[in-house]
C-alpha cells in the first residue's frame, strides 16, 4: 500500500513569487513535477521541430483576430481585411521567418480559412449577446495568495453592469470539466478568473474544424457551449436530496484549491502524488529526474 508521507524542500525565496499559471497547473497535476519544473527548472530536451507547431498556429489565429473580430459587431468582417491581416501577420511573426514563399501562401491560405470559419460562428453565435464592449489581449498583473501573477488573457468581454466573460482561443481539443476537478486541472482560466473577481463565465473558445465552437461554465445561461454552472450537481449521485452548484460556490471552491496549491508551492511540497495515477506519469517527461518507478506514489493531489 502506498504510505502517506510529506515531503518537503526548501521554501521559495522572494524572488519566486512572481509565478505564472504554469506553476499551479504543474502543481495540479503533482507536486513532484510542480518542485522539479518550477523550483528545480528542471526541462526535459524539446525536440526542435522543423517549421511550425500547433501552438505556433493558434497564436497567428489568435494575432489576426484580434485585429479583425469586433465581438460587438453583427457584421461580418470584410474578407478582404483578414486577407491582408493575415498577410501582415505571416510576413511580421518570428515564426514564419524561415518559411519558404510557397509555405507563406498555404499558410496564409489555412489561416485565412480558419478565420473565416470562426468568425462566421462568432457572428451567429453572438446574435443575442449583451456585451457593451470588448478586449483582446488584457494584461494583469494580479497579487493573489501572496503571489504576484501577470497573465494575459487572449479576450475578455464585458456586460453592461461590470460583470466579464474570459475567453481563451484554443486550436486543439478542450476538456472545460477539468475544472471542476479538485484540484482543478489545465486550471489557467480558473487563476484568471480569481484574478478578476466580476468574471461571471470562463470558456474556451475552439478553433478546432471538429468543435468549433465555446465551451465553457458560467453563472447563468450565456452563449451556447458555454454551461450555467447552476445546472451540475454538487451531492453524491446516491442522495435522493440533490445539491446544485451556483456560481458564487464554484468560484469559492476555485479559491480555496489555488490556495492550496499555491501554499504547497510555496513551502517546497515535492510529493509525488500524480493526480490521476500513472495516466498523469505518462503525460509526465519528468520520470527520470523524479525516479517515479524507484519509490511509490504517496497521496493524491489535494
Ligand atoms: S513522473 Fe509522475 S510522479 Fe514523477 S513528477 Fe511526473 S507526474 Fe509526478
Amino acid at each position: 500500500m502506498p504510505t502517506s508521507v510529506a515531503v518537503f524542500g526548501d521554501a521559495i525565496s522572494g524572488h519566486e513569487q512572481r509565478i505564472s499559471t504554469a506553476v499551479i497547473d504543474a502543481y495540479s497535476q503533482c507536486f513532484a513535477q510542480g518542485f522539479l519544473s518550477h523550483r528545480l527548472h528542471i526541462r526535459p530536451p524539446q525536440p526542435k521541430p522543423y517549421g511550425l507547431v500547433a501552438a505556433d498556429i493558434g497564436t497567428l489565429i489568435h494575432e489576426v483576430l484580434s485585429h479583425v473580430d469586433h465581438v460587438t459587431s453583427d457584421d461580418l468582417p470584410d474578407h478582404a481585411v483578414i486577407r491582408d491581416q493575415v498577410q501582415k501577420t505571416v510576413l511580421r511573426h518570428r515564426c514564419c521567418r524561415y518559411l519558404t514563399d510557397g509555405q507563406r501562401i498555404t499558410l496564409g491560405a489555412h489561416l485565412e480559412r480558419s478565420v473565416l470559419e470562426w468568425v462566421s460562428y462568432r457572428v451567429t453565435a453572438h446574435q443575442d449577446d449583451t456585451i457593451s464592449h470588448c478586449q483582446h489581449e488584457v494584461c494583469i498583473d494580479k497579487t493573489l495568495f501572496g503571489m504576484q501573477f501577470t497573465v494575459r488573457l487572449d479576450r475578455v468581454d464585458y456586460f453592461p453592469d461590470g460583470s466579464c466573460r474570459i475567453i481563451d482561443y484554443k486550436t486543439g481539443l478542450t476538456n472545460r470539466s477539468a475544472w471542476l476537478q479538485d484540484p482543478p486541472q489545465s486550471p489557467q482560466l480558473v487563476v484568471y478568473a480569481l484574478c478578476q473577481p466580476k468574471t461571471r463565465a470562463i470558456a474556451f473558445a475552439s478553433l478546432h474544424p471538429d468543435h468549433l465552437g465555446y465551451s465553457g461554465y458560467g453563472s447563468q445561461s450565456d452563449l451556447t457551449g458555454i454551461k450555467p454552472i447552476t445546472e451540475i450537481i454538487l451531492s453524491q449521485p446516491d442522495t435522493s436530496d440533490k445539491v446544485y452548484n451556483n456560481w458564487p460556490t464554484q468560484m469559492a471552491l476555485w479559491e480555496k484549491s489555488v490556495a492550496r496549491l499555491v501554499a504547497h508551492y510555496r513551502e517546497g511540497a515535492l510529493h509525488k502524488n500524480p493526480v490521476n495515477g500513472s495516466a498523469t506519469c505518462q503525460y509526465c517527461q519528468l520520470q527520470s529526474a523524479c525516479r517515479y518507478y524507484e519509490q511509490p506514489v504517496l497521496e493524491p493531489a489535494s
